[in-house]
């Protein structure tokens, strides 16, 4: 019942790749004293001073017994003979910021790629390496070994057949892992999982499925068709036997980006328009970015985030769309000047701690000389 794609014809490359433990692994960045030590993530619901929920832990915090989900107050109570506990309240933007980065550069060595979500991405290879796994592998570890070059990040990497199976690897590689999963390895590697281990089955699935004497892929591959979708209607049905099979047809999307942005904490917080030198390299990475991915922007804007943390921004649309280095910096002075020249700072809270630059509005650059990694290989 369930047609394999034909090897010639259909066969792709796919690598998936997953920062490891994200939030936490971006505060141990920031601050590398606390690595090594248990660093929990934790989402405050601002009620009390403990509740909410934990949203990341790293390593040391999960080898205690701290997972995601947790109350804050349970995550504490583990750790309390752990006088080096780290609880850091979430920092999304500056996640986001990081995550924006990387995912540029994993961009670059694809020819299609999609963000899955904050720290997740796949990339499809399959033209770049004529469907061989071992150049998709040579490129899985490249991109690993750049943004840890570039951003001091560990993440895992998984390359299949398709976007299941370098998702199966890649959770299978966590942490600092890199492992494929070869198309005809694929029976071998997803029969003996539990069925609960594949991805996308819930525990109601997985109980659902132990009522018909499934508790492994494999048994879950063989079963009858029809007596699935009678058991969990005929979508479902038919998506969990080809999911137990390994096969999955979707493709990856390459959805652009609409806005880039960068932002970055002043050495002092501001009062005046004395910061042009801060915005350079935050300029110039916006460029770079815009040029790789073969976008002009319409839009340049500013963001201001003052020591109360109220965030304000500001945008200017242009006549002409630019990827220009001079050009971003010239628009995104001129609003700051004139946001500062209209603002009144006398209360200390309006001063500003943070600024950015966002670009936006895109439209596609005909210049042969933008163009990602991929065009000149
Ligand atoms: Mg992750």
């Amino acid at each position: 019942m369930i047609s394999n794609p034909d090897p010639a014809k259909d066969q792709r490359a796919i690598v998936a790749i997953d920062l490891d433990y994200y939030y936490a692994q971006c505060e141990e960045v920031r601050n590398p004293a606390i690595k090594g030590k248990p660093v929990v993530i934790c989402v405050f619901s601002g009620r009390t001073v403990e509740s909410g929920a934990v949203s990341t832990a790293n390593y040391v915090a999960r080898n205690l017994g701290v997972k995601s989900g947790m109350p804050i107050a349970l995550a504490k109570k583990i750790l309390q003979k752990n006088s080096d506990s780290v609880l850091l309240p979430m920092d999304t933007e500056y996640y986001v910021e990081v995550s924006d980065r990387i995912m540029e550069t994993v961009r670059t060595h694809g020819e299609k790629f999609e963000q899955a979500s904050i720290d997740e991405a796949y990339l499809d290879v399959t033209a770049l390496t004529k469907a061989d796994f071992q150049r998709a592998v040579a490129i899985g570890r490249e991109i690993k070994n750049e943004i840890f070059a570039k951003e001091s990040l560990t993440c895992s990497v998984g390359i299949g057949p398709n976007k299941l199976m370098a998702k199966m690897a890649v959770d299978s590689s966590k942490p600092d892992g890199i492992m494929t999963i070869l198309p005809d390895e694929v029976k071998y590697f997803l029969n003996p999982l539990p069925v609960g281990k594949l991805f996308g089955i819930g525990p109601k699935t997985e109980e659902k499925l132990k009522g018909l004497s499934i508790t492994t892929v494999g048994e879950l591959a063989s079963a009858n068709v029809i007596v699935l979708s009678e058991q969990f209607g005929n979508k479902l049905g038919f998506t969990l036997s080809r999911m137990a099979n390994g096969v999955d047809t979707d493709p990856v999307v390459d959805r652009e980006p609409e806005q880039m942005s960068r932002i970055v904490t002043l050495k002092h917080d501001a009062e005046s328009f004395d910061f042009q030198e801060v915005l350079k390299p935050l300029v110039g990475d916006l460029s770079r970015r815009l040029t790789t991915s073969r976008n002009l922007s319409k839009a340049i804007g500013i963001i201001l985030i003052t020591t109360d943390l109220k965030i304000k921004s500001r945008t200017r649309t242009l006549d002409t769309p630019t990827n220009s280095e001079i050009d971003i910096l010239k628009v995104a002075t001129e609003i700051f000047e004139s946001y500062f020249g209209q603002e009144n700072f006398e209360d200390k809270s309006s001063h500003i701690r943070r600024v950015g630059i966002r670009v936006s509005s895109f439209v596609k650059s005909t210049d042969p000389k933008s163009g990602t990694l991929f065009d000149y290989l």
